[in-house]
């Protein structure tokens, strides 16, 4: 079984709750949506063919036992859920970051997903699967992307006619940057008293000018 891989790298995780740990990156190839602030269109296409046993391979040279499955959409390949199994079963503590697309039920509910909604400003919120609202575990996270005001009040909106206060997961908001500063995201947050947590892309702070491997 094979699986279209665009870069496995070794960084410190730069989004969600496991922000700021070490974690071994898959990234694979393709994506079913075209997001207007899209940072990995490198992804889109690009990459090659790994087995299986290619990829343990490869994770053998990291000591980590942290993965993240990222894209792209990691759920645009049929293999990718059967991959997250078996990373399971060899010990690994595994994410995988979705767009929100498409149904999360596939993946095994040991894995801890971090699910993204995307806003009108991305383009693609006509493509959400609100369903998964509907599918999370208690170990997942629901992500917005906020461009604009408008993000910051549909993200609300998706929220609170989804849940009463508190949310049974971590709800996190980042600001899509140059687009919208993130103390502007903080001041509505605090404003609304918004139970949501605020984050940056760490990654981002940490290496300004590298697109790729991080
Ligand atoms: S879902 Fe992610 S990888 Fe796909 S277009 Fe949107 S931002 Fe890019």
């Amino acid at each position: 079984m094979n699986l279209k891989i665009n870069e496995i790298f070794y960084s410190i995780q730069g989004e969600s709750l496991y922000a700021g740990l070490p974690c071994i990156f898959i990234r694979l190839t393709g994506c079913n949506l075209r997001c207007s602030y899209c940072d990995t269109r490198y992804a889109y296409e690009e990459g090659h063919f790994m087995s299986i046993k290619e990829i343990f391979d490869h994770l053998s040279q990291y000591h980590c036992n942290l993965v993240e499955i990222t894209g792209g959409e990691p759920l645009c390949q049929n293999a990718t859920p059967f991959l997250i199994t078996q990373l399971i079963e060899k010990g690994y503590t595994v994410l995988i970051e979705t767009n929100g697309s498409k149904d999360i039920g596939i993946v095994d509910s040991r894995c801890i997903k971090i699910i993204d909604i995307k806003c009108p400003g991305s383009g693609e919120s006509r493509k959400n699967d609100l369903e998964n609202l509907n599918r999370l575990s208690i170990s997942d996270q629901l992500k917005f992307i906020i461009t604009d005001k408008q993000d910051y009040e549909y993200a609300k909106k998706i929220i609170h006619s989804a849940w009463p206060v508190p949310y049974p997961v971590p709800v996190l908001f980042s600001a899509v940057d140059p687009l919208l500063d993130h103390a502007i995201l903080a001041e509505w947050i605090l404003a609304d008293n918004l139970p949501v947590r605020l984050q940056v892309q760490l990654h981002k702070i940490l290496w300004p000018n590298e697109d790729k491997g991080r």
